[in-house]
């Protein structure tokens, strides 16, 4: 979509997502969808045709990425009628949650292809703000796998849903068939499950897939072209999946990777997305900040249903009858939240763990993942987790920008401020750099050109309503005001 743009933002501190450090008093010049240059100084009068928009001194980043969300997945624990009639609203909000958190950009680990497809199609037309989506389609797993919490759908169901979370293939026939289906219907990447015990209270263990069906699908990947990401839980499922060459491992094992394995991970240049604010579950502070955003704004993020199923959720793991007698789990499923607390600790080492060994480490939340794992909140609990594991708050800045650009192998375009990169940024206030906190006040966003959350400064709010004129004349009907 090309459009007319010519814009310099100015008065800002920049980051620089490169080396780590911030640039201060920087002009960034946008010209259509892209960076044209970026310069020193610079005041309001000194651009010629260029609009000036004043950024007061805010602090400019590119545009968050995130590796690891369920976009499609609409906060529904439980697919009650109700809350599927609400799913393609949840997605938007969703959509729309990313945007204000400053996220411009996701890697989608499964989901409903059929709403993933529409929802593509709603952002990039305009309808809705939204991030780009990197997407996987449905994830592919063993019959009876992990995620065994996770339904099969009837066909009428999946017709309605979109397809599903999971497709379940037993041979490598139907991995292949499966594999390539999710390419035909778009996937840059296939999801693959590999978790040998269950998350769910007094299953135990848990059917993989074996290792001719689970080639079949990385090579039916590699032959289309694409990657593939592979959901862990311990060290056996990493060094399984590592075996069979897969590319990004989503969670970080709750157990001890050794030095062994830290340095042939490292050495094959695999990727450890750890998702640390989702593993931890035994963080009392955690589940208070998720009920504290419900109790200020649960019904603006999300629908009623799935609201009152997250509630529901976090009623259910945080009273003292969880967890429940063994009649209870075995008859209705729970998940094992001790068990991924006693491994938090062992998840956060890893991290340290894979980088002292050269390895690489990507930014992820698991939002839409689970139902606490809200857009946008979890992801600077997932900086701050990063940086408990060891890292500066430049280094977690620069793995969330240009470090997941290089991971999804889009860093020519994303992921850094410079001259022809597209002009995804935002603008937050106070230093992120000393409190990656400052992440949660993100003032401005614009992706591909086009402001989607607001800045400071007259010119700027000249600009935005100009922009949104001229889209709503363009486009009768659509949905307003980003
Ligand atoms: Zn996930």
């Amino acid at each position: 979509m090309k459009f007319d743009n010519r814009l310099v933002l100015f008065n800002c501190r920049l980051f620089d997502s490169e080396r780590g450090r911030l640039l201060h008093d920087r002009s960034v010049l946008v010209e259509g969808e892209k960076i044209k240059a970026v310069e020193k100084g610079a005041s309001a009068g000194s651009f010629g045709s260029f609009t000036p928009v004043d950024l007061g001194g805010l602090t400019l980043l590119p545009g968050l990425i995130d590796v690891h969300v369920h976009i499609t997945v609409p906060f529904m624990h439980k697919v009650t009628p109700r809350a599927s009639f609400a799913m393609g609203r949840q997605i938007e909000r969703n959509a729309r949650a990313c945007i204000e958190a400053g996220i411009t950009t996701v890697r989608d680990t499964g989901g409903f292809p059929g709403r993933l497809s529409s929802l593509i199609s709603a952002i990039d037309s305009g309808d809705i703000p939204g991030p780009r989506i990197i997407r996987c389609n449905s994830c592919i797993t063993a019959p009876g796998g992990c995620p065994d919490w996770v339904p099969s759908f009837r066909s009428f169901v999946k017709a309605y849903l979109g397809g599903q979370y999971a497709e379940r293939v037993g041979n490598p026939e139907e991995a292949a068939k499966q594999t390539g289906e999710m390419v035909r219907l778009g996937a840059e990447w296939i999801k693959v499950y590999c978790q040998h015990r269950s998350w769910l209270l007094g299953r135990g263990d848990l059917p993989v897939l074996d290792p001719d069906t689970f080639r079949a699908v990385v090579d039916t990947a590699r032959r289309s072209g694409k990657k593939v990401c592979c959901h862990i839980s311990s060290l056996k499922d990493l060094e399984y999946a590592m075996s069979m060459g897969v590319d990004t491992f989503e969670h970080s094992p709750l157990d001890e990777i050794p030095d062994k394995t830290a340095v042939e991970f490292a050495a094959r240049s695999m990727v450890l997305n750890p998702t640390l604010a989702c593993l931890d579950v035994g963080s009392d502070e955690l589940w208070q900040t998720v009920e504290s955003v419900l109790d200020e704004r649960g019904p603006s993020i999300l629908e009623p249903e799935p609201l009152r199923q997250v509630r529901r959720h976090i009623r259910t793991y945080r009273t003292e009858s969880y967890p429940p007698q063994r009649s209870t789990y075995m008859r209705k499923p729970y998940f094992d939240l001790p068990l991924i607390a006693r491994g938090f600790s062992n998840a956060l080492t890893n991290v340290g763990r894979v980088l002292h060994a050269g390895g690489r480490v990507g930014v992820g939340t698991d939002s839409g993942g689970l139902p606490t794992a809200l857009f946008g909140v979890f992801y600077v609990e997932e900086l701050q987790r990063l940086e408990l594991a060891g890292l500066t708050p430049a280094q977690v800045l620069m793995l969330a920008t240009s470090g997941n650009a290089s991971i999804l192998g889009m860093d020519d375009r994303i992921g850094t401020i410079g001259p022809g990169r597209i002009a995804d940024m935002i603008a937050v206030e106070g230093n992120p750099l000393k409190d990656l906190k400052a992440l949660s006040k993100v003032r401005m966003v614009m992706k591909s050109g086009r402001f989607l959350k607001g800045a400071p400064g007259a010119d700027h709010f000249r600009i935005v309503s100009k922009w949104l004129r001229g889209r709503n004349s363009r486009k009768p009907g659509s949905s307003g005001t980003p």
